[in-house]
């Protein structure tokens, strides 16, 4: 544990001196503004310790990391059959691309990007709900880390219901190839909600706690679900950073999943989940320094899922 922490205050160490720090999202005003001067590490281990550093306490939109939480209970509820509805590729095209969906009659092309989050979340309502173990993403959350744990910022929610006329083109392109069940609105409002949840790193690192699959964890404790977090995983890593996921996994090697809040989810896995916020982004809306502090980490913590050096 010293090892890591020693680790975590290195890389603020070097976060606060580096000057490259990114452009906050300018799709949303409420998240135009953000300082990119901040920056949050927290590290949950397989032990079941939170290590974190700078602030890890801050709370920050989880927007598209909510996916992951999201294709959880849709595979809980579904099983394979989710992979009817959503492919498991990488796009190559922005998160919000609309472009592949026609091309593939209304299949995203997987559960994280706009479109096959869309999808993924109508399965999860109305007559579709099945058996998921919660009926939302912030239940989910509540259940793993507690209500005290989890905000709404409300302005990004309604700033993202008025505006978010490419999300409703998506869900629209998606219905008319008969590939969403509930209202266009429905799930809009569904997605708008567990996009505008706030975590804090502290908060995100211990959520996604059950990705690292380690069987000893209280929440993993079946081989289903860890069979279920190891798929995930793989999704996160070929598809977590959008466009951006080949250069991820070869810079930081290790499954991921960014939001445009500035937030990221990465999973060691047997090891542990690390949470990094900085709303600065890059080009392809994952946080440039959280990219950086990830990268820092995993070699100081020789952390890779391909392989130790
Ligand atoms: N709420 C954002 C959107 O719909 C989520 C995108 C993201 O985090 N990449 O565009």
């Amino acid at each position: 544990m010293k090892r890591l922490k020693t680790a975590i205050d290195a890389v603020v160490e070097e976060i606060a001196k580096t000057d490259a720090r990114g452009t906050p999202s300018q799709a949303v005003p409420a998240l135009a503004g953000a300082d990119t001067g901040q920056f949050g590490i927290a590290v949950h281990t397989c032990e079941g310790e939170t290590v974190s550093g700078a602030a890890a306490d801050t709370p920050f939109t989880i927007q598209s990391i909510s996916k992951v939480f999201s294709l959880t209970l849709a595979l809980e509820a579904h099983g394979d059959d989710v992979w009817t509805r959503v492919g498991r590729e990488p796009s190559g095209d922005p998160f919000n691309s609309i472009v592949d969906l026609e091309r593939h009659e209304g299949i995203p092309r997987n559960p994280f990007i706009n479109a096959g989050a869309l999808v993924v979340i109508d399965m999860l309502l109305g007559k579709n709900a099945g058996k998921a173990s919660h009926d939302s993403v912030r239940a989910f959350l509540e259940a793993r880390i507690g209500a005290d744990a989890i905000g709404i910022d409300d302005d990004v929610a309604n700033e993202e219901q008025s505006s978010g006329f490419v999300n409703r083109a998506l869900a629209n392109l998606a219905k008319s190839f008969d590939n969403l069940d509930n209202e266009v609105e429905t799930v809009m409002k569904a997605y708008v909600e567990q996009c505008a949840l706030t975590l804090s790193c502290e908060g995100l690192a211990r959520a996604g706690a059950y990705l690292m699959s380690d069987r000893a964890d209280q929440h993993s404790d079946s081989v289903a679900e860890a069979r279920r977090a190891r798929r995930i995983n793989a999704l996160m890593l070929t598809c977590g950073q959008y466009d951006g996921s080949g250069e991820f996994a070869y810079r930081v090697g290790l499954p991921a999943k960014s939001g445009v809040g500035g937030g990221i989810l990465a999973i060691v896995p047997n090891e542990a989940a690390i949470a990094v916020w900085s709303p600065g982004l890059d080009d392809n809306g994952n946080s440039l320094l959280g990219t950086r502090a990830l990268e820092l980490l995993a070699e100081k913590m020789d952390w890779s899922v391909f392989g130790s050096i």
